[in-house]
């Protein structure tokens, strides 16, 4: 028979150490929510050595207390989920369980069974409240560390209700939190195995999510927030090779500022910056989803056009180039910029396109006709 002492001192080991080094990652203006994880586990650790204090000290504390702190570190984990997902907690469910269960532990100090089950009722009311936070949120959050921290709720919820059904129906019999029989070694060993996944589910929750934002900074341009020259680049060499392999079309788009020199000089660079995000704009409103547009250089944008013959991205091309000419671009204090684009077009010519590179050459030197042939207009080769 396992020793139920001897499981709550593991458990108690392990929730400080698991306490003691979130504790040392976390910080409170990072909005992760590995703070309220750790205090999670200073309660937990608290509840633990309570219990195996009972019969030791006043069951006010082994008995209300220790329950009052269990109820609590799922009150802060629900808080730290919230700011995870940079959401108000709704304090007032998250927390109303931990005063009614001071209040009804107080008046059930001789009943064991009765604690039981109502523990094993509150903490179901509260697991469905975590998952109903994570829920609401699970497709915006990155990887699989979600998973880890619901299947380890799932397993404490588990075993809590495994001991409820053994008590109720009189399987076992349960007279104090420290007695040792199968269904108290059942609980307590998945409450440490609980805890490690729930916690190490959560720092790699903060892992994925940060993995993925560095990514998406990585494809991205600071200034516009379309994607950014290796973005693009990549984008095109993957829609290359599968228009060569599927023989359907593809047409990429060179957009150039016309005398963008000029808007810099008359209005000043943060104005010239402005034009540019206003421009990005016009461009993603402009083109369809399957469609990626990028910033290729300083005033200088790529749109590589997936299953597009010329006459499609030459009628794309004239409709944006007319968007921009009747947009009002304003400078910073106020004045209107006059501002219009040259477009290079080109389609993919499977005789003559090896490379990407080659498809590039051909839509610059469009842009470059266009330029030659007076600017603000559409040329394709
Ligand atoms: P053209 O019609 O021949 O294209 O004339 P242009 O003045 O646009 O000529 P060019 O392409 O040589 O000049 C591009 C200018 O764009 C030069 C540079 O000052 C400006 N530029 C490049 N990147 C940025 C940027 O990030 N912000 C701002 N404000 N200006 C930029
Ligand atoms: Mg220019
Ligand atoms: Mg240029």
């Amino acid at each position: 028979m396992v020793h139920t002492p001897t499981l709550l001192y593991v458990n108690i080991l392990i929730t400080t150490t698991l306490a003691a080094c979130l504790g040392l990652v976390a910080r409170r203006d990072r909005a992760d929510g590995l703070m309220y994880w750790a205090l999670a586990l200073v309660a937990h650790t608290g509840a633990y050595v309570l219990y195996a204090l009972r019969g030791v000290a006043s069951d006010w504390l082994s008995v209300v207390l220790a329950n009052v702190l269990i109820t609590s570190v799922f009150a802060l984990m629900s808080e730290g989920v919230y700011k995870f997902q940079g959401r108000r907690p709704p304090r007032r469910w998250i927390w109303a369980p931990v005063p009614f269960v001071a209040l009804t532990f107080a008046l059930l100090q001789d009943h064991m069974v009765a604690r039981v089950l109502l523990l094993a009722a509150v903490l179901s009311v509260q697991f469905v409240q975590f998952a109903w936070a994570m829920h609401q949120r699970w497709a915006l959050t990155p990887g699989r560390g979600k998973q880890f921290v619901l299947a380890g709720f799932g397993l404490f919820l588990l075993a809590l209700l495994v001991r409820a059904a053994a008590v109720l129906s009189g399987t076992v019999e349960i007279r104090s939190v420290t007695d040792s029989n199968a269904v108290q070694a059942l609980i307590f060993s998945i409450t440490s195995v609980a805890m490690v996944l729930s916690n190490f589910g959560m720092v790699v929750m903060t892992k994925e999510r940060a993995d993925e934002r560095n990514r998406q900074l990585a494809m991205q341009d600071e200034l516009t927030g379309l994607s950014n020259r290796r973005d693009i680049q990549e984008a095109l060499t993957r829609q290359l090779a599968q228009a060569l392999r599927s023989g359907r079309p593809l047409a990429l788009l060179m957009i150039d500022i016309d005398h963008f020199k000029r808007i810099n000089d008359s209005y000043g660079h943060l104005s010239g910056d402005q034009a540019l995000r206003q421009l990005a704009d016009c461009i993603r409103a402009r083109v369809r989803s399957q469609d990626l547009a990028g910033r290729w250089g300083g005033e200088e944008f790529l749109v590589v056009l997936p299953e597009t013959d010329a006459q499609g991205a030459a009628l794309l091309a004239e409709h944006l180039r007319l968007t921009v000419e009747r947009t009002t671009f304003l400078a910073l204090d106020g004045p209107r910029m006059p501002l219009t684009v040259s477009i290079g077009c080109h389609a993919l010519d499977i005789t003559a396109d090896r490379s990407t590179d080659d498809m590039v050459n051909v839509a610059d030197q469009a842009l470059y006709r266009a330029k030659q042939n007076g600017r603000n207009r559409v040329e394709q080769l």
